[in-house]
């Protein structure tokens, strides 16, 4: 194992191709060799080990989708036909989060923790972080970024410091005790924390003297008026990471540039971008939009070959003022929350994000009411905005009319918007939600 805590290559993405095939060769061996599931995917297919030799060749392969995960392990508890380790040699597990149904296990053997930890400790060196900082954890010590974090922190040299989430006293306290200079949490938990810091403590977040807040597990920190109300909360940088827990807990993390999150994992991972409705293999390049498809070439136990994230993104290349030449993305929303509105995608991190530049008339708190199943919504799209105290009836009336018609120009669908009092809307410490489905 490579202790870089760096790709050991700085090339363009796509000029690693060669590299990552003789590793994809090898892996597609193995998990045919090893797991019942794929060994049936082939069949299936009409295919063999010998016909994947390239990464073009991978359109071969039938997408691998959560469901079939899912059905794998019902198949064959608890990690499933898909799995290509025994337990035996399988020396952690994480269950991965349940946002469309049961969550499913991944098991990771001392090989896969190596390369997960290398990734971690990659990470946090694109983030800026060093042997020096001190990094107070506020997101779910169980939850696989938790435990994996770890690892990555202490292989750096950095120290780490996990309270976890709902002790957001001994956050505060902890960051005050070893003035550390870095905060993990979600963007929402970021938020909430700065009104907790202000009612509590009475002080100014900004004072806590927190210089990087890595911020992951939702969209927001992608938000351009999300994170610009965050890095004035805190007077900080706001850096994202990105990953997926069926296949690394982190995969892109964003360096101090803030031009997107780099790709740092192109010896462990293949990724491609297809359309997430025609399934299409769209080729990386500046400004594409698409779905995210992994392949595992560096994984014993769960060996996924292109497993469909539902992650929505879009592509930035060329070399980044850090240096990088990896690919860079933003995430635009995940396919499982899109609302499509009368022909129109719409993503509810994108309505909050409309909704938030009127502050500081509005919290920026929202919610979007569905009265029927998602994703086809009809119009107008109900959703109520939370504003500050001690506006008067008339003003109210005309923001509610410019927040619609400003939803109407940027994200092009109709919209009732309900003004709320502030402290009306629940406040998530982990995962916002921003959509709720409501019995007509
Ligand atoms: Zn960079």
């Amino acid at each position: 194992m490579i202790l870089k805590f760096e790709s050991e290559f700085n090339e363009p993405y796509v000029e690693l191709k060669d590299f990552q095939e003789i590793k994809l060769r090898k892996q597609i061996k193995y998990v045919y060799e090893n797991s019942p599931f794929y060994r049936e995917k082939f069949r299936q297919a009409g295919i063999s080990p010998e016909d994947i030799q390239t990464i073009g060749d991978l359109e071969k392969v039938p997408f691998t989708t959560k469901d079939e995960i899912r059905e794998s392990q019902r198949i064959q508890p608890p990690l499933g036909l898909h799995a290509a380790a025994s337990l035996e040699d399988v020396i952690r597990v994480h269950s991965s989060s349940g946002t469309t149904g049961k969550p499913t296990y991944v098991g990771i053997t001392r090989h896969d923790w190596d390369v997960w930890t290398e990734i971690l400790a990659r990470v946090l060196k694109t983030h800026g972080i060093g042997r020096d900082s001190r990094i107070v954890f506020a997101m779910g010590l169980t939850f696989f970024v938790g435990s994996s974090m770890k690892d990555g922190i202490e292989r750096l040299g950095a120290t780490f410091i996990p309270i976890g989430t709902g002790a957001s006293e001994r956050v505060v306290q902890s960051i005050q005790d070893f003035q550390a200079d870095v905060l993990f949490c979600t963007p929402s938990y970021a938020s909430y924390l700065a009104e907790y810091v202000r009612d509590h403590f009475h002080m100014e977040p900004k004072d806590l003297g927190i210089k990087i807040m890595s911020v992951g597990g939702e969209p927001g920190g992608g938000l351009p008026e999300v994170r610009r109300k965050i890095e004035q909360d805190w007077g900080c940088k706001v850096l994202e990471a990105m990953g997926n827990a069926d296949m690394a807990p982190v995969l892109f993390s964003e360096c101090p540039e803030q031009d997107g999150m780099h790709f740092i994992g192109s010896d462990f991972v293949i990724c491609e971008i297809i359309d997430p409705k025609t399934g299409k293999t769209i080729p990386i390049a500046d400004g594409v939009e698409g779905e995210l498809v992994y392949t595992a070439i560096d994984r014993e136990c769960c060996p996924l070959v292109r497993f469909r994230t539902r992650d929505l993104i879009r592509v930035k290349t060329g070399e980044c003022k850090c240096g990088r030449k990896s690919f860079r993305i933003r995430c635009i929303g995940r396919t499982d929350d899109m609302l499509i509105v009368r022909g129109v995608n719409v993503f509810p991190s994108a309505i909050k994000d409309v909704v938030s530049s009127f502050r500081p008339q509005v919290t920026g708190e929202i919610r979007i009411l569905l009265k029927q199943k998602p994703p086809l919504v009809h119009p107008p799209l109900p959703i109520q905005v939370e504003v500050e105290d001690g506006l008067t009836e008339s003003e109210q009336s005309a923001l509610k009319k410019e927040i619609e018609s400003t939803l109407r120009s940027k994200l092009i669908f109709t919209s009732d918007v309900q003004l709320v009092p502030k402290g009306t809307l629940p406040r998530f410490e982990m995962k916002a939600k921003l959509v709720q489905e409501i019995n007509v």
